[in-house]
């Protein structure tokens, strides 16, 4: 373990730290999911980076640009100061195959997490990847972190299936509110 390291927290953003919305393009229709501001600032307190890492294909699309990518951060940005929360990241892959050549960043492969590690000085086996799809959950392993599933946005369909095929659900919360005690929950157990 390198002590000069820091343990970070990888959130996804739609479904995970805001209300899912396809393609959102409006800063006016950012909102943040219940209890998320409050759990940042509470996993902050506990020494944790917290890094937004998002697919953002939209752009890709044509869909909207950059610039309005930009002005959705910046109005998630308040609304989580707002709570006394921040982000010390936000890593964005604005690629799709489809559109465009094959990127190293997009969900699941760990581009944008393993970026973060190497700009912002962060421990990856220290560290957690929150998200309610299986592509974050996959970008989170490929990475090297820990992992949990939000029941939020999409998070619960993937539950049902899990469930249906008789894999763990341990690592499934009910929403980002719940990740603070989770984790630390799961430190405690690891430590005795
Ligand atoms: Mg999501």
């Amino acid at each position: 373990m390198n002590a000069s390291l820091i343990p970070a927290v990888f959130l996804d953003r739609d479904g995970t730290l805001i209300e899912e919305v396809d393609y959102l393009n409006d800063p006016d229709r950012v909102k943040l999911i219940p209890g998320a501001g409050e759990a940042l600032k509470a996993l902050s307190a506990t020494g944790f980076r917290l890094v937004l890492v998002t697919n953002q294909s939209g752009v890709a699309r044509g869909l909207f640009t950059v610039e309005t990518l930009d002005s959705i951060h910046e109005r998630l940005t308040e609304l989580l100061h707002e709570a006394g929360a921040s982000l010390d990241g936000i890593y964005t892959c604005n690629h799709h195959p489809d559109f465009g050549a094959p990127c190293s960043c997009r969900k699941p492969e760990p581009g944008l997490l393993l970026q973060a590690a190497e700009d912002l000085q962060l421990d990856l086996k220290r560290s957690w990847m929150i998200g309610d799809a299986a592509r974050d959950l996959e970008a989170g392993r490929r990475a090297g972190t820990e992992s949990l599933l939000v029941r939020t946005g999409k998070g619960h369909i993937l539950e049902q299936t899990w469930r249906r095929m008789g894999q763990s659900t341990d690592c499934v919360i009910d929403s980002l509110a719940a990740a603070p005690s989770a984790i630390e929950s799961s430190l405690k157990h690891r430590r005795s």
